[in-house]
């Protein structure tokens, strides 16, 4: 977990976990912090970041994969605290420009609440 201080001062999501930016938090411990899409693409749509500046799924290696598998449990509680697990949810990382990441701060999207189409996975 050597990366978990990293911080990126012009980095957006860095800024919205210091709090420096507002955010609708959802969730928040020593590791990670998730908060509301503010351009949502399904009925619920939330983003999961670690507080480390990783910048993208490129980025994971054995350093900081207790981390990324911690993120993932906590992906599994808010979509059961959402009451998304019944009817089923996304979870989608874009990393690089083909898959169109815009923020360079590694997330997790967390989309449901509606049936999707299907392609792109
Ligand atoms: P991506 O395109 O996969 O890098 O996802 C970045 C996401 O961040 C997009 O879905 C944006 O709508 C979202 N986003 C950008 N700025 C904010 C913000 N200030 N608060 C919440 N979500 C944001
Ligand atoms: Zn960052």
């Amino acid at each position: 977990m050597s990366d978990v201080l990293n911080f990126d001062e012009t980095c957006l999501f860095c800024k919205i976990i210091k709090g420096d930016i507002p955010s609708a938090k959802v969730y928040e411990d020593a590791l990670c912090y998730a908060f509301r899409d503010i351009n949502p693409q399904a009925p619920t749509h939330i983003l999961v970041v670690p507080k480390a500046h990783i910048r993208s799924v490129a980025e994971i290696s054995a350093n900081n994969e207790a981390l990324v598998g911690h993120m993932f449990t906590v992906i599994a509680k808010i979509a059961r605290e959402e009451g998304l697990e019944e009817g089923g949810y996304r979870v989608v990382s874009n990393c690089g420009p083909d898959a169109c990441q815009s923020v360079p701060h590694l997330h997790f999207h967390i989309l449901g609440g509606a049936k999707m189409a299907e392609g792109m996975a």
